[in-house]
């Protein structure tokens, strides 16, 4: 765990979380811990985290839009993404920032209107343009010095979920997301049709 500070305050955080339109993840050591699991078959295997990929489901509900923007071409990332209806998945790009620029472009968004979490220095350049930058609390330290905000939480284990939750309580859809659990009705309540 680091002791470096964010470069801005908790009010500019939440000021710039408010804007946020489209969140794009980093997937090695951001929502995953960043290790691989090599096979004999040459197949592999990495661990999600369940409570990123929720919270990324109610990001799409509340109308923000979830991307993956990936410099590894890994056969796991489309498979996690679908499982979570995320449709915005770039893996094994070779300019993470032409990508981010190529996805502004094709769905309207400006700098001020995205989030970007990134653990490594690949991530720098979309980090520097994006309004809300983010990481892990275990990434490199190029990464801590530049980010807008960091999560409490390590890679793979939570970061994601925090950064969604900060947007959605800005944008003050959070009491929504937790009264859709909260006042969920009965089986017995149920309309019958
Ligand atoms: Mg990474």
């Amino acid at each position: 765990m680091t002791t470096l500070k964010p470069r801005t305050t908790a009010a500019d955080v939440d000021a710039r979380a408010a804007k946020i339109r489209l969140v794009l993840f980093d997937v090695d050591g951001v929502l995953t811990d960043g290790r691989v699991q090599m096979h004999a078959d040459g197949t592999e295997s990495k661990t999600f985290f369940i409570r990123d990929g929720i919270a990324m489901v109610w990001a799409q509900r509340m109308g923000i839009r979830v991307g993956f923007l990936s410099a590894r071409l890994a056969p796991t990332t489309p498979h996690r993404a679908a499982q979570l209806g995320v449709t915005l998945v770039y893996h094994g790009v070779s300019s993470k920032l032409a990508t981010y620029e190529t996805i502004l472009r094709e769905q309207g968004f400006t700098d001020d209107q995205v989030a970007y979490m990134g653990d490594d220095v690949v991530d720098l350049a979309v980090l520097e343009r994006v309004g809300l930058a983010t990481c892990p609390a275990d990434s490199v330290v190029e990464v801590l010095e530049r980010a807008h905000w960091i999560s409490r939480h390590g890679a793979g284990a939570g970061a994601g979920r925090e950064l969604i939750e900060v947007i959605l309580r800005a944008q003050h859809r959070w009491d929504d997301v937790l009264a859709s659990y909260l006042n969920e009705p009965r089986e017995s309540e149920q309309p019958t049709r």
